[in-house]
C-alpha cells in the first residue's frame, strides 16, 4: 500500500479502530528501509505500544508440506467462530533470497483471508533473519493495538527462524508429520526443545502411524529439557484438512496459558523476551557500527591477512579492531 499522503495521526487512529487498511499501511511503514519512514515508524510504535500486549501470541512451525497453512486457516476459522479476531504473520528467512514468501502465495488461506475478522500478512522480504524477525515482532505489537485477540506467527521448520519466533510468542507449536524421520530431524535441530505443544498433523492418512509417532515423541520429550519449568509439552494429533483436533489444540493453548499465568511466568516470559530483544538490537547495532567504522575498514584487510598468515593472533587483531570503536567514546 501507498504510505504517503496520510497523516500519522490518522494512521494511529485507524490502527486503534481496528481498520485493516490502516494496519497494513502501518506495517508497510515499519518495514520500509527509508530513514524518514523509519523515524515515523518509531513514533508510530511508541504511540501504539501502550495499547499492545493483549493478544495470545502463538508461534507455529514445521517443515514445508506439514500443513502449516492448512492448519492455520482451519484454526483461524475455528477461532473466528468463537468470536475472535485473528492475525497471521510470518517469519520466512528464505523470502529475503527468493523475494517470495511462505505466505506470499495468494492461494494459501484463501477462505481465511476473505473473512473480515482475519488479517494475513506475508513475511517481510528484505534484510537478515534478525531484520525480518524484528519487523515481525513490531508488526505483532501493531496487530495487538488493532485489537486482534490472537496473533499467529508462522515460520518454516528449517534454520534459525524457530528460535526467533519462539522468542516473540507466548506458546510455540511444532507441527510434525507422522513419520519417525521427521521426528529425528526436529530433535537433532533442537526445535523440539523449543516446543510447548507438539501436533502430529495429517493423522487422517494413517491413524495408527500417527499414534505411534505421538507415543515416540512423548518418550523423546521425557529425555529433553522442557522449555518451561511450569509446563510439560503435550503431544497431540490433528487433521487440519478434516478439521479434526482443533478444539483439543486450543484447549492445550489455554491450559498452557493458565499454567504460566498461575506461576506468574507469562509476564516474566514476555519481560525476558523484551530484554532479549533489546540486547539483540544492541548486538546487531554494534556490529553494523563496527563494520561501517572508517578505522575498522582501514585496518581490516591488513589484519585479516595477518591473522590468516599467522603473524598476528586473532586476539590481538580483535583487540586492535575493537579499539577503533572505543576511541569514539573516550572523553577528551
Ligand atoms: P505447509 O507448507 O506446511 O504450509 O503445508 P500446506 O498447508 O500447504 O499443506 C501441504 C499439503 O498437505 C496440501 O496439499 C494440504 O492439502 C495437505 N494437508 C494439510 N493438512 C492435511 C491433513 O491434515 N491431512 C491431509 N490428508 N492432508 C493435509
Amino acid at each position: 500500500p501507498d504510505i504517503a499522503g496520510e497523516t500519522d495521526r490518522a494512521l494511529i487512529d485507524g490502527v486503534l479502530a481496528g481498520e485493516r487498511r490502516a494496519l497494513a499501511k502501518a506495517i508497510t511503514l515499519i518495514e520500509s528501509t527509508r530513514l524518514d519512514h523509519q523515524a515515523r515508524a518509531q513514533d508510530l510504535l511508541a504511540a501504539l505500544l501502550p495499547r499492545s500486549g493483549g493478544a495470545v501470541r502463538v508461534g507455529i512451525s514445521g517443515v514445508p508440506g506439514v500443513g502449516k497453512s492448512t492448519f492455520i486457516e482451519a484454526l483461524g476459522l475455528f477461532l473466528i467462530d468463537q468470536g475472535k479476531r485473528v492475525a497471521v504473520l510470518a517469519v520466512d528467512p528464505s523470502s529475503t533470497i527468493s523475494g517470495g514468501s511462505i505466505l506470499g502465495d495468494k492461494t494459501r488461506m484463501e477462505r481465511l483471508s476473505q473473512r473480515p475478522e482475519a488479517f494475513i500478512r506475508p513475511s517481510p522480504s528484505s534484510g537478515s533473519l534478525g531484520g525480518v524477525a524484528e519487523k515481525t515482532r513490531e508488526a505483532l505489537l501493531l496487530c495487538e493495538a488493532a485489537g486482534y485477540e490472537v496473533v499467529i506467527v508462522e515460520t518454516v521448520g528449517v534454520g534459525q527462524s524457530e528460535t526467533a519466533v519462539a522468542g516473540m510468542t507466548d506458546v510455540f507449536v511444532l507441527l510434525q508429520l507422522p513419520n519417525a524421520g521427521d521426528d529425528l530431524q526436529a530433535i537433532k535441530k533442537g526445535i523440539v526443545e523449543l516446543a510447548d505443544i507438539v501436533v502430529f498433523n495429517k493423522a487422517d492418512i494413517d491413524r495408527h502411524a500417527a499414534e505411534m509417532a505421538a507415543a515416540q515423541m512423548r518418550t523423546a520429550l521425557t529425555m529433553l529439557r522442557p522449555a518451561s519449568a511450569h509446563w510439560k509439552p503435550p503431544v497431540l494429533k490433528a487433521s487440519a484438512a478434516k478439521n479434526e483436533g482443533l478444539a483439543e489444540f486450543w484447549q492445550s493453548v489455554a491450559a498452557h496459558r493458565a499454567a504460566l499465568e498461575a506461576a506468574g511466568a507469562l509476564v516474566a516470559k514476555r519481560r525476558h523476551q523484551a530484554l532479549a530483544w533489546m540486547w539483540q538490537l544492541i548486538d546487531s547495532g554494534l556490529r553494523a557500527r563496527f563494520r561501517d567504522h572508517p578505522g575498522v575498514r582501514a585496518a581490516l584487510p591488513q589484519l585479516l591477512d595477518a591473522v590468516d598468515g599467522g603473524t598476528v593472533t586473532p586476539a590481538a587483531a580483535a583487540q586492535q579492531l575493537l579499539g577503533c570503536l572505543s576511541h569514539d567514546y573516550e572523553t577528551p
